[in-house]
């Protein structure tokens, strides 16, 4: 058996009792032809192995370099060096692959988040994207562990989907047409019988419409899955393609599907605070360090995990959107003139900096805004008795705007259809939605957090390209 090694983020831990073991990973650094400083990526804390000198010819010590792979077998002992409990005294060093110092383009220095990006490959070899991706992946598994827990059932929802009502944003068209020459209509227009699915189809921008489906027979569901937004704008917030969590729950009103969005966010930020601390810490003080280059009014006034305390101690602010208009109306910000999209009052859609000043100004910690005007939310959002405003609920994140955008959805088939009427939506198309209103129809909610945008407010991290592996944005698909 090849692979019987231990970690080294275990390895760590243990009480050094001159103990075998074997480990494997890639090479940070190799000081005085002695000190190995090995990564495993299980933590970003090296393993200090020590090479007797005379132990290894000196080809085989050339070929230790920066990243490239060495299997290695000794005995656990007390660290000589400051800063760790132990040190692993090799008695064996395979070297399992190797890398051209020369060539290879990750030096042990500091490197730009921007340069990173043009290696996304390579990139998870550094501390930053060791603890980004190790503190994603808990955030995923505490999204699964919450709806689990709660009884909820996890659904997948299609990616290709033949209905574009959601509307939540341009969609990328699935097509096995010849896009040189597609087949014509005597009209002139593209013929979608002859394509793969006998319609147009595109990628899903949302599994809502679908999720509703399930939560009317199973009560609670969630989705967790890629969405697609054709939408070409280039900010450090959208993606192209970005993961969505959407629990979806039947008998729940709009206050119920608030209380379950905060508690969901602060279940998963006190997971990660629980079994991340590490990564926490070291993106914290990445933070600080970056920050410090930065003028003293760009800096955060608080580190990232008092930030995440912070979250986790305070109930968010809820506030409707009508009291927000009339908040930043009479803002000194608004009244110098600062805001670049004036605020022009009742009815208008709210920008990323009005939404950034409420949080990060006037109530300095999330907010959650409700009862929106109808007209610039979707057809499916339930119609308050006000007959002017819809019963929808975003939640605003200092640092990032815009986390969450759900409702309680129109479960009433008459007023949904007479909506859809105004909206233009399609409504035989829709059939097998509204079937859900026809057939015993329940008062529901839901909502939709941002996965990436989620991950970068716990890690800090400034833009939605660090943390996920491949983003997808205008004019960049490399990997
Ligand atoms: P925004 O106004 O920020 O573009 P939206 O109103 O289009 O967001 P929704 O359609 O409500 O967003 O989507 C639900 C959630 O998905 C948002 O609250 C946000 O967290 C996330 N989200 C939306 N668009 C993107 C994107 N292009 N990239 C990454 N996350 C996104
Ligand atoms: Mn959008």
């Amino acid at each position: 058996m090849f692979n019987k090694r231990t970690r080294i983020k275990d390895l760590l831990t243990q009480e050094p009792k001159g103990q075998e073991v074997t480990v494997m990973g890639w090479v940070r650094t190799f000081r005085n032809n002695q000190f190995i400083a090995l990564n495993d990526g299980s933590t970003n804390n090296n393993l200090q192995v020590v090479v007797a000198l005379g132990k290894l010819e000196d080809d085989s010590l050339k070929r230790i370099t920066t990243s490239s792979s060495l299997k290695i077998t000794g005995n656990v002992v007390p660290s000589l060096g400051k800063g760790q409990k132990v040190d692993l005294n090799a008695t064996s060093i395979d070297i399992l692959g190797d890398c051209d110092a020369e060539k290879y383009p990750l030096q042990p220095k500091k490197h730009s988040l921007e340069f990173l990006r043009e290696i996304a490959h390579l990139r998870f070899r550094t501390n930053t994207f060791g603890s980004v991706f190790r503190i994603r992946h808990a955030l995923a598994f505490a999204v699964h562990k919450f709806f689990n827990d709660k009884g909820f059932l996890y659904l997948h929802t299609p990616i290709i989907t033949g209905s574009d009502a959601e509307g939540a944003g341009e969609m990328f068209r699935v097509t096995t047409l010849p896009i040189d020459k597609p087949p014509k209509n005597d009209d002139g227009t593209i013929n979608f019988q002859k394509d793969f699915f006998g319609k147009p189809t595109n990628l899903t921008v949302s599994g809502q419409l679908e999720g509703e489906l399930a939560a009317t027979a199973f009560g609670e569901i969630y989705t967790f899955g890629p969405t697609f937004r054709a939408e070409n704008s280039n900010t450090p917030r959208h993606l192209a393609e970005f993961w969505m969590i959407e629990p979806e729950m039947a008998f729940y009103d709009l206050e119920d599907n608030m209380n379950l969005a905060e508690e969901f966010i602060k279940y998963i930020i006190r997971h990660v605070m629980e079994n991340n601390l590490e990564d926490l810490d070291f993106l914290a003080q990445r933070l600080t360090d970056e920050e410090k280059q930065m003028p003293q009014d760009k800096r955060s006034e608080i580190g990232l995990i008092e930030k995440l305390e912070f979250v986790l101690n305070n109930n968010f602010e809820r506030i409707t959107y009508t009291d927000a208009i009339e908040i930043l109306r009479e803002s000194n910000h608004n009244k110098k003139k600062k805001f670049q999209f004036p605020i022009t009052g009742w009815g208008m859609d709210l920008q990323s900096e009005h939404e950034r000043y409420l949080v990060e100004k006037h109530f300095k910690k999330p907010v959650i805004l409700s009862n929106y005007p109808k007209e610039i939310k979707a057809f499916y959002m339930r119609q308050n008795d006000d007959g002017k405003t819809v019963a929808a609920m975003d939640i605003l994140a200092p640092g990032i705007g815009e986390i969450v955008g759900g409702s309680q959805r129109e479960e009433r088939q008459a007023k949904l259809e007479q909506r859809m009427k105004e909206m233009h939506i399609p409504i035989e198309e829709m059939w097998w939605y509204l079937d859900t209103r026809r057939y015993g129809t329940v008062p529901h909610a839901g909502f939709g957090l941002g996965f990436e945008r989620m991950v970068q407010f716990v890690t800090g991290m400034s833009n939605i390209r660090d943390v996920i592996a491949f983003p997808r944005t205008p004019g960049n698909a490399e990997f």
